[in-house]
């Protein structure tokens, strides 16, 4: 379904950022990519977005291939939307407007549909008429998944989206998001440092150091049989 194949990428003469990666992700499935920083996450979404360039490698979103900016005219792709660490919500804005951003091309009636849609969804109908500042970091955190959402794409690419939360607020978040995504079926890739919130989010865990995919399995398989000192480490406090 969602099928990254091989993807090498470098920036100039540096070492390699991203060596070899492949990895296929089920339609629906939420997977946890766990990865130190430096090991090439956002650039991983970055490319599966179509929004960065790779030196060689393909992504596919069912059997239809995603380019790089070098290779299109427009940037990214409704289908597969990346959230970031940083909000990145229009300061000025509602909630309201935030959320209907992405709907500018669609007439009146279905973007009002879609944004009450969504307001329910994640729970944000009290704030609709707030700006972001008025808001807790988690609730700015769902107004920017409600936007990614806007456009019902298949596929969430979430870059470490809850960094700047504390424990509580991560928890209760993601318990809330697990389940609007199971709703949804959409497919989503949750990349974190924080291997506790990778296992909150999902079973389905991809570690990867130095640019490498090292491991994917369930938490008990990489446990028990850590494919390498970095996976085994990631594990250690649970022992
Ligand atoms: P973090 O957890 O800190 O966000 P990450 O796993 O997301 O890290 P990346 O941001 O993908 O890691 O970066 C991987 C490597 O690529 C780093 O060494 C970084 O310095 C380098 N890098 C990323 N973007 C660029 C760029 N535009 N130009 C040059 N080097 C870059
Ligand atoms: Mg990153």
């Amino acid at each position: 379904y969602l099928k990254i194949s091989s993807i090498n990428k470098s920036f100039g003469e540096e070492k390699p950022v991203l060596m070899n990666f492949s990895l296929d992700i089920d339609r629906g499935q939420v997977i946890s990519l766990v990865g130190e920083s430096g090991s090439g996450k956002s650039t991983l979404l970055r490319i599966i977005a179509g929004l960065e360039n790779k030196n060689s490698g393909d992504v596919f979103l069912e059997g239809e291939q995603i380019l790089s900016p070098k290779e299109k005219l427009v940037p990214g792709y409704d289908e597969i939307q990346l959230v970031f660490q940083e909000y990145q919500l229009f300061p000025n804005s509602t909630v309201e407007e935030n959320i209907g951003r992405p709907l500018i091309r669609y007439d009146k009636k279905y973007k009002k549909q879609r944004i009450e849609e969504l307001l329910k969804l994640l729970n944000l109908e009290p704030f609709r008429n707030k700006l972001p500042r008025q808001l807790s970091g988690g609730q700015q955190q769902k107004v920017a998944i409600g936007r990614a959402l806007s456009l019902e794409p298949q596929v969430l690419l979430l870059d470490e989206p809850f960094s700047s939360l504390d424990t509580i607020q991560r928890r209760e978040l993601i318990f809330e998001l697990k389940e609007i995504f199971q709703k949804l079926q959409v497919t989503v890739v949750f990349v974190t440092h924080d291997l506790d919130d990778a296992l909150q989010m999902t079973d389905s865990l991809v570690i990867m150091h130095q640019g490498k995919l090292i491991q994917r399995g369930s938490p008990e398989d990489i446990f028990e049989k850590p494919k390498n000192i970095y996976a085994a480490k990631l594990f250690s406090h649970l022992n």
